[in-house]
Parts: structure tokens; C-alpha cells; sequence
């Protein structure tokens, strides 16, 4: 198994589960309050390293209760948190509404992961690295350098597109998969109308070409319960395959697309193709999301087994 990289997030999720998400301007009564470890590079580290992933995360966090759960809770799960640095600035949250649907709305508030910065991004840190796993939950500055870090290295750049953020074309140059919900993919390709999720498969061909104009050619876009769509134009026999979803009970799908992030990750280290690593990943998300929380919830590679 080769070495994996995530830069970027490390938040305390501060989450409420309600019957229903507030409306602008309107107060509703809540059930629960729990505070998790969350972020999403922390998640999509804890998800690779659950499934066997060799991991080392490079962030910051706050000298504060916050940052001791994330250092314990993505030590716990094996990961190499030697590079997350401890800074005066207090660790980010996000404050999460989950309602009995599942469906959540987010806020966050950056903290400590403001301070992760170009600089940080050592190359020494990336060498020997096959899979470096990107997001935008730090400064867009920081992330090129990871790319760019990453690239020199030899490994494969991942970039969840997640906040959105328009990013630069370097940073698209830099990215050989780009990982998006059917929102951020439409998004990223100006309002591009994305097919409906049971779609033929031949009508996801438009949205590939439409990514590689914009410098991609590789997309794993995922479609919630509906499952998920790998797109690869350097797969000449079979540039679009639909992946059909695993049907749960979900409980609560914050940090689903961490899991399906952090499990391509790892079966991409462990030598996957990119569609096998898909199949692996849409199982491994599916299970997070049948339980609440993020990382508490990530499954192990014998529970994704049992599943695929
Ligand atoms: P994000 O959380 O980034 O918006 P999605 O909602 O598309 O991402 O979820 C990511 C992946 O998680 C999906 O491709 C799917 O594999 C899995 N997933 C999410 N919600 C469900 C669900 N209700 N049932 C089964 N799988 C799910």
C-alpha cells in the first residue's frame, strides 16, 4: 500500500438534528446536539485510513479542547497527524442542521485552517506519495501548491470541488480527478444542465466533453442515493460508466462525500482502477451514511467487503 497525502480541513462539527431546516428568519425546535470531529480533509483521511490506507495529513488546528478530539480522532484512526500543526487561531467549526431526512444545510467558520498556507506545502512532505487528496476548505493558494506539490511528486492529484470555488486552470491542470456532486459539476461547468441521475449513460458523453474543454478528464461525479458516474476521456472503451447506487437506510449523509473522496484515495494507492475504485468508494459512502456523524461512521474495509 503506497502513501497518501490529504491537505487541507480539520473542523469540529457542532450539529443539531431537527424534524426540519430553519427557513430564513425562522427559528425551529431541535432534538440532539453533538459535537464530532468533521472537516473534510480530516474525514477524508480517517475514510482512506479505515480502509487501509497509509495516510498522512498535513492541516491546523487550534490549541483548544476542538483541536485535541481532531488530533485523537484522526490519530485514533491510524492516520499520521505529525504535520498537523497546533496554532494560536482557534480550530474551525461547522455548525450542521440535519433534518429526519437526512438533508443537512452548513455553515463553517475557517479558524486555524486559515492559517494552512503555500508554504506548508513541502515537497519533502509529498515524496513517495501516490494519491494526494485536495479540497476547498483552505485557501485556494494553499490547495494549488498541494496540486502542484503532489504533481512534482508523481502521485495522483484528487481535488474534491467542495465548497465550490471557481479555481484557477492551473489548478485544473494540476488535478487528474476532480471529484464534484451533480451542484459543483454544474457549477464548475458554468451552469452546465447536467443529466437527470437515471439518465441513459450515453447521455453523460455532452458532460464529458464539456469537462474536458475546461481541463479535465477525469470525473468522479456522485449523484446522492442515486448512485455516482465515473467519467474518463483517456478511457477510450468506456469513457462513461454509470455506478448504481447501494440502497441504505440513510440516517444521515453529512460527510458522504468524504467517505466516497477518501475511499477512492485508498483503492487508488492500493492500485485500483478508476472505476473499481468508484464501485469500492459508492459502497464505502453508502454505509456512512447510515449512521450519524462523519468519521464515527466510516466503514471498514471488511464492512465495504460485505457490502460489494
Ligand atoms: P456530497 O455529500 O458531496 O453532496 P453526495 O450526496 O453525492 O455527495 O454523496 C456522495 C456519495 O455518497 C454518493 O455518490 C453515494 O455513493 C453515497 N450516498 C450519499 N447519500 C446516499 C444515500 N442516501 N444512499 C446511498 N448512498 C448514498
Amino acid at each position: 500500500m503506497s502513501r497518501i497525502v490529504v491537505a487541507g480541513s480539520l473542523n469540529a462539527d457542532l450539529t443539531i438534528y431537527c424534524e426540519r431546516l430553519p427557513s430564513p428568519g425562522e427559528t425551529v425546535h431541535g432534538n440532539d446536539f453533538a459535537v464530532n470531529p468533521g472537516g473534510k480533509s480530516a474525514n477524508q483521511a480517517v475514510a482512506a485510513a479505515r480502509l487501509g490506507g497509509q495516510v498522512t495529513l498535513l492541516g491546523a488546528v487550534g490549541a483548544d479542547p476542538n483541536g485535541d478530539m481532531l488530533v485523537a480522532s484522526t490519530a485514533g484512526a491510524g492516520v499520521d497527524v505529525s504535520h498537523v500543526a497546533r496554532v494560536s487561531r482557534p480550530t474551525g467549526v461547522a455548525v450542521i442542521s440535519v433534518d429526519t431526512a437526512g438533508e443537512n444545510s452548513i455553515i463553517i467558520s475557517a479558524g486555524a485552517n486559515a492559517t494552512l498556507a503555500p508554504e506548508h506545502m513541502d515537497p519533502a512532505l509529498f515524496a513517495g506519495a501516490s494519491v494526494v487528496s485536495l479540497c476547498l476548505e483552505v485557501s485556494l493558494d494553499t490547495v494549488q501548491a498541494a496540486a502542484q506539490a503532489g504533481h512534482d511528486a508523481g502521485a495522483t492529484v484528487l481535488l474534491n470541488l467542495s465548497p465550490f470555488a471557481p479555481v484557477a486552470q492551473e489548478l485544473a491542470r494540476l488535478t487528474d480527478v476532480l471529484l464534484v456532486n451533480a451542484h459543483e459539476g454544474s457549477q464548475f461547468l458554468g451552469g452546465y444542465d447536467m443529466p437527470a441521475a437515471d439518465a441513459p449513460a450515453n447521455a453523460w458523453h455532452g458532460a464529458l466533453e464539456e469537462f474536458v474543454r475546461h481541463g479535465l478528464n477525469k470525473v468522479l461525479l456522485t449523484l446522492g442515493a442515486d448512485g455516482s458516474v465515473v467519467l474518463d476521456a483517456t478511457n477510450s472503451a468506456a469513457p462513461v460508466v454509470r455506478i448504481a447506487p447501494t440502497v441504505v437506510q440513510a440516517v444521515d449523509t453529512t460527510g458522504a462525500g468524504d467517505a466516497f473522496t477518501g475511499a477512492v484515495a485508498a483503492r487508488l494507492a492500493a492500485g485500483d482502477s478508476l472505476v473499481d475504485a468508484a464501485r469500492y468508494a459508492s459502497v464505502a459512502a453508502a454505509l456512512a451514511a447510515t449512521k450519524k456523524g462523519t468519521q464515527a461512521a466510516y466503514p471498514s474495509s471488511g464492512e465495504v467487503a460485505a457490502r460489494l
